[in-house]
């Protein structure tokens, strides 16, 4: 019976992974630009790191996971995102000690059992990166510069950057009880989710996807009203900073994010192009995830991009290109000794540094020809009897068609390497 991949999947075939590694390419040059090395770690964790690490009453947490038990009995989840993971390493392995701030990214694929649509997959790929040590608004401000710096580099128009602050645990407990005495007498109207979980974490009701909720918290108190006087100097000079390096933004003070351990910054790259889901990039702060994961205090600010989100938004500005494999040299070899003889001859340019191919398939000549010319080969040679008999070789162009002809030995490496790699 004829597979199919699950649900939510997907297979990036070769005429689009040139594009993934385009972006991620980009993303990664510009982390060492400022200062971020690579992190790798676990597609899966033990439960309780994102049960901890991302909160209980998250949707990521309550609906999403992909969680089960191993043939030892351990409780595992795929991971839904990066950040826990990449603190739970960042914990046990002691980086705390090393010089702050530690700066680290990632390049990795998430899961969550999401309902699929435009954009919504349930494997899908982050990039992200996790600032620690550091606690003053400079670091938020230098994340979102290299963030507008990302999207600037990769041609990117029409996005917006929306930030909030939804302060620390002391803000936070005045707003609870702001915010719980407006919703209880509309709880008939919350889903049932969010009906359950409205007493434990209440600010969760502000991110849930159901109209009904978002109808009900429209005009809900709004954290920003009641952050204390260190979070609120956070965000002005924070807003200072971005004013100063020109870059705009606009204060949405709705946004909670969907993960519990956001502390003050919160933020989002939203743009119109991503289907419903116009969230390209999200995060903030979370001062209190690394203690909350058994480390030492330490505070930290990190965001994850959603790699399928931003390429259907390049794709959609037409930013991303055609590309296809492009071979320098073909080889077209027509019998059994100029086929060893084109296999040898294709090694040593290979490691030379120049990309060759030659025939595989006992084609005709004619059928070898058109095979060079319909898949980007820049030049070829042909290998017959006759040119082994004379040990020289005719290159021929297949860009420029005028261009002459040359000779070159056969065995002459180095001056078939040096034309080769001309262009
Ligand atoms: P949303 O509100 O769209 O559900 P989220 O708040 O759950 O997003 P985050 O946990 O902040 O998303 O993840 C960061 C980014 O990862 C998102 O901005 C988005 O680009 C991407 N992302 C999240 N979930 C998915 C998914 N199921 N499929 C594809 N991309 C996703
Ligand atoms: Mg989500």
């Amino acid at each position: 019976m004829k597979q199919q991949a699950p649900k939510g999947t997907q297979d990036l075939l070769p005429e689009v992974t040139l594009n993934w590694q385009y972006v991620e390419r980009t993303f990664e040059d510009l982390c060492k630009l400022y200062g971020y090395e690579e992190i790798r770690i676990p597609t899966f964790e033990h439960s309780e790191v994102f049960q901890r690490g991302v909160g209980e009453t998250t949707d990521v947490v309550q609906k999403e996971m992909y969680t089960f038990e191993d043939k030892g009995g351990r409780s595992l989840t795929l991971r839904p995102e990066g950040t826990a993971g990449v603190v739970r390493a960042y914990v046990e392995n002691g980086m705390g000690s090393k010089t702050s701030p530690q700066r680290l990214f990632y390049v990795i694929t998430a899961f969550r059992y999401e309902n699929v649509q435009k954009g919504r997959y349930r494997e899908f790929h982050q990039m992200g990166v996790e600032a620690f040590g550091a606690k003053g608004p400079h670091i938020d401000a230098e994340v979102l510069a290299m963030l507008d710096h990302y999207f600037e580099e990769l041609g990117l128009k029409d996005y917006a950057l929306h930030i909030n602050s939804i302060g620390c645990p002391n803000c936070r407990a005045q707003y609870r009880e702001a915010l719980l005495a407006y919703l209880r007498p509309k709880k008939d109207q919350l889903c049932q989710d969010c009906q359950n979980r409205m007493e434990e974490n209440p600010l969760r009701v502000l991110d849930c996807k159901e109209k009904s909720c978002q109808d009900v918290t429209k005009d809900a108190p709004l954290i920003l009203d009641y952050l204390d006087e260190e979070c609120k100097d956070h965000f002005d000079t924070l807003k200072g900073l971005l004013d100063d390096m020109g870059i705009s933004y606009k204060v949405d003070p709705r946004i909670v994010r969907g993960l519990d351990y956001y502390t003050k910054t919160v933020f989002e790259f939203v743009s119109e192009n991503v289907g419903t889901q116009g969230t390209i990039c999200g995060g903030g702060r979370y001062d209190g995830l690394v203690e909350a994961l058994g480390g030492p205090s330490t505070p930290g600010i990190g965001f994850a991009m959603g790699e399928e989100r931003l390429l259907m938004e390049l794709e959609a500005q037409g930013l991303v290109k055609p590309h296809s494999l492009e071979t320098t040299l073909y080889i077209a070899n027509l019998n059994d000794a100029a086929h060893t003889e084109a296999q040898a001859l294709a090694q040593a340019l290979r490691r030379r540094g120049i990309s060759v191919q030659y025939d595989l398939m006992d084609r005709s000549l004619r059928a070898q020809m058109k095979y060079a010319g319909k898949n980007n080969m820049d030049y070829i040679l042909v290998l017959g009897e006759d040119e082994l008999a004379r040990g020289k070789v005719m290159l021929r162009s297949l860009v420029d068609r005028d261009k002459e002809e040359v000779e070159v030995g056969l065995h002459d490496i180095d001056t078939l390497a040096e034309i080769l790699a001309e262009d």
